[in-house]
């Protein structure tokens, strides 16, 4: 089976697509394929059913800077496909992609099924809710002309009718236009986020926020309403990201919510619409959502190695689960035998210390803890440093103040933020 790869740096949209179809089909990823030995342009057009329309070869050659189709490809490089990847919602792909045109949906599910059949790929858009759209069913005339020439840059999270900027492939969160310091993930309220200081320049962040999509991760309750882990730790993540863009790191948010900014709510809306970095839906399995993130981040930090960048770390943020009548302060885990991820973790906690002490006097001691653990994100990625914080017991009454008060999500970002702003 042909190795396919949806590569994170691949956020390229045809702007063709923008007046036709919905944002996520506007921002939707492009596919990544490696090539095998013997691979032409056109035999690879061919076996993904694109040979026929002149326009898919030109969006191929533009995609992958290549100039002649005649062109040999390089076996084990992965090469972008003019096909966007997008989240099938399961129950039509008109509703998917916004274009209400009867015959385009067909003649999409026809392509998506074909290639099942022919074992181009091996999974049925249905299931995997992984839907292709080429791109000349949308893009291209019926003589293979492409109704616009070449696709333009486009990051993921563009607002309709918001003119979104080129991402670099390592700049980390995407702005909506070049150094306008204006980041969409971050919602309306809270997208411009001035330069403070440039202390953090250089270091690479993977913020990593727990569970999301399928997986809610734990739930507690309060006044009868559900808070779910995963909107909480997304929302004390996002306020991480902000904190540690306003000094200049390259920060890159890995679960990424389409339409939940930083919210000041107490109550936070459970849902299930979160992606990872490329817009990628996430896995129902387990295993398969750690090992999509850990991939994510490690072809990133492979990428910023090769840059000289090596500054680099993983934050994961948690919300714990445990009897209701235990109490439990922020606590970390650091990667095992791991000087760096340790040495890490103790400047949290000393900071927490130190807060806390501020905030509560004496009479109620911080008692957070520094421990190692064996956990997948932790283990798996190859950053320089890697820590992973508990936010607390979200069945606690006590501790799911520090969650559901904006301002107490906002100070523990700020404190771990200044944590990793240690020299
Ligand atoms: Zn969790």
């Amino acid at each position: 089976m042909r190795f396919i790869l949806i590569t994170i740096f691949l956020i390229i949209s045809g702007s063709a697509t923008a007046q036709q179809g919905n944002e996520a089909l506007r921002s939707a990823a492009f596919l990544s394929v490696r090539a095998t030995g013997g691979d032409q342009v056109h035999t690879i057009m061919e076996l993904y059913g694109l040979a026929d329309f002149a326009c898919n070869t030109a969006v191929f050659l533009k995609l992958n800077g290549i100039k002649s189709e005649h062109t040999h490809l390089t076996a084990g490089k992965t090469y972008k496909m003019p096909i966007q990847s997008m989240k099938y919602n399961g129950s039509s792909i008109r509703s998917t992609t916004g274009i209400d045109d009867w015959k385009t949906a067909v003649q999409i599910r026809d392509y998506n099924h074909a290639l099942l059949r022919k074992g181009v790929r091996d999974d049925d858009f249905t299931e995997s809710r992984d839907l292709w759209i080429p791109w000349h069913i949308i893009n291209c005339d019926k003589n293979g002309k492409t109704k616009k020439s070449t696709p333009d840059t486009k990051t993921p999270e563009a607002k309709p009718g918001k003119k979104v900027t080129p991402a670099t492939a390592y700049g980390g969160e995407p702005t909506t236009s070049d150094n306008n310091r204006v980041f969409p993930i971050f919602g309306d309220k809270y997208a411009k986020t001035p330069l403070i200081s440039s202390k953090l320049k250089g270091k690479i962040f993977y913020l990593v926020s727990g569970h999301g999509g399928p997986d809610p991760g734990a739930r507690g309750k309060r006044a009868g309403i559900t808070l779910c882990e995963d909107e909480y730790a997304y929302d004390v993540t996002l306020r991480l990201l902000r904190y540690l863009l306003s000094h200049g790191a390259t920060a890159y948010m890995i679960v990424r919510d389409p339409n939940d900014g930083i919210r000041d709510q107490n109550y936070l809306k459970c849902d299930n619409d979160e992606v990872v970095w490329g817009n990628k839906t996430v896995p129902q399995n387990q295993k398969a959502r750690l090992g999509q993130r850990t991939d994510i981040i490690n072809a990133l930090t492979e990428a910023h190695n090769k840059r000289g960048e090596e500054d680099q770390t993983v934050v994961e943020i948690h919300v714990d689960s445990r009897g209701k009548s235990t109490e439990t302060d922020v606590f970390f885990y650091y990667r095992p035998n791991d000087e760096a991820s340790l040495n890490l973790a103790l400047h949290m906690h000393q900071i927490f210390i130190e807060k806390y002490n501020q905030k509560r006097g004496p009479s109620r001691r911080y008692s957070g803890t520094v421990t190692s653990r064996d956990l997948y994100t932790l283990r798996e990625t190859n950053t320089h440093k890697a820590v992973y914080v508990e936010l607390g017991n979200i069945q606690n009454d006590w501790d799911q103040q520090r969650i559901v008060l904006k301002n107490n999500r906002q100070a523990v970002a700020n404190w771990i933020g200044q944590a990793l702003s240690k020299k």
